[in-house]
């Protein structure tokens, strides 16, 4: 079967929160009227409603098309600017796909399971920065694909070592709605840019709005590199719509949240699968065989997530060994794709 939107698939495969999606912000992205269409957007407003609902000045907040874009010119800066990056690993596979695009060579500590958890690589990373060997740290809070968070301590302790060495802290915080500490307004206290995006909480994946909150030099620097017009009509639409109503939406993630403890809880019940904490939309569990799972779940019209080829680094390959990764599923899909698994699983 194809990945196709066809009726029957249920999107579990890329962190989609594809049915959070509220009417509202549909209404918006059809409301764009044929002048528009035929004249290019602008981001002025989008950028103001951003930079509030952040608490960051506009200056510092640059729309791009999707986040996606943000990583990749920030990686063409590192580039030119002969940076040296440290990328802990596994993040979103978008870093080590886009890097080695690039040709950005990164150092890359890697994670570690123990207890029933993932722990970031925090002595490999304050070495890397103390040692005066790197100069760039990019972060990943909460983590995509772990689900993990990094302790408010630990970021800490990374954001005095990276103080004091000059380092520049890039967190990527996708997923930060549904949990952990953002650093958005911390970008004026020392060299921190952020990374976002209106895809997970916000439901708006398809939109491919993303921006990114980091000092006037960077977000010059990132705009310079940006074709223009990045941004449809339409995706501005949904994404102020959004950002009109986002202490509804933000309040509506409790729903999603609750979803996914009940997936979670009902996944650990399943005979053979370890399900690790999630502090995001989405739950990562460990099976004896990632191969079948995610084939035979696919036949049934259900897409997730190997996490195994998310990391050419061997060690996090290893950590990710028969690991599938899977979105929240709807209130109305949830007995269909826990019914699936426990089928799956029994064979
Ligand atoms: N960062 C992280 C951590 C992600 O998980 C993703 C998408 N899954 C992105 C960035 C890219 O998101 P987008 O381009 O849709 O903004």
């Amino acid at each position: 079967m194809s990945e196709s939107h066809t009726k029957r698939v249920i999107p579990l495969a890329h962190n989609e929160s594809y049915w959070l999606l509220d009417d509202k912000l549909i209404e918006a992205y059809a409301s764009v009227d044929a002048r528009s269409f035929s004249t290019y957007a602008h981001y002025t407003n989008l950028r103001e409603k951003l930079a509030a609902y952040v608490g960051a000045r506009v200056e510092n907040v640059l729309a791009t098309p999707g986040s996606d874009a943000a990583i990749r010119m920030y990686g063409e800066l590192c580039v030119k600017n002969g940076l040296r990056v440290l990328l802990p690993v596994p993040t979103f596979y978008g870093y080590e796909r886009i890097f080695a695009t690039l040709g950005l060579p990164f150092g890359a500590p890697v994670y570690a399971e123990a207890n029933g958890e993932f722990q970031f690589p925090l002595m490999e990373t304050l070495e890397a920065i103390e040692s005066d060997s790197v100069d760039v740290v990019f972060l990943c809070q909460p983590n995509n694909p772990l689900g993990a968070i990094i302790s408010d301590e630990s970021i800490e302790w990374i954001l005095a070592a990276a103080r004091k060495h000059d380092v520049t802290i890039v967190v990527d915080e996708a997923y930060i709605e549904f949990a952990g500490t953002s650093l958005a307004q911390r970008i004026h206290d020392q060299n921190i840019v952020v990374f976002r995006t209106m895809s997970k909480a916000f439901g708006l994946a398809g939109a491919r709005v993303g921006y990114c909150i980091a000092d006037v030099e960077t977000i010059a620097a990132l705009q310079s590199r940006m074709l223009p017009w990045p941004i449809a009509h339409s995706s501005v639409q949904a994404a102020l719509a959004a950002l009109a109503m986002r202490e509804k939406l933000i309040a509506r993630l409790k729903l999603l949240i609750d979803q996914r403890d009940l997936f979670a809880a009902s996944l650990r019940e399943v005979p053979g699968i370890t399900v690790y904490p999630s502090a995001t939309n989405f739950v990562l569990t460990r099976v004896p065989d990632a191969d079948a799972v995610h084939a035979r779940l696919l036949e049934q019209g259900i897409v997730v997530a190997k996490g195994a080829p998310m990391s050419s680094i061997p060690e996090a390959g290893e950590l990710l060994a028969n690991t599938v990764r899977l979105g929240t599923p709807a209130p109305e899909d949830m007995a269909v794709v826990l019914d699936a698994i426990r089928q799956v699983m029994d064979k």
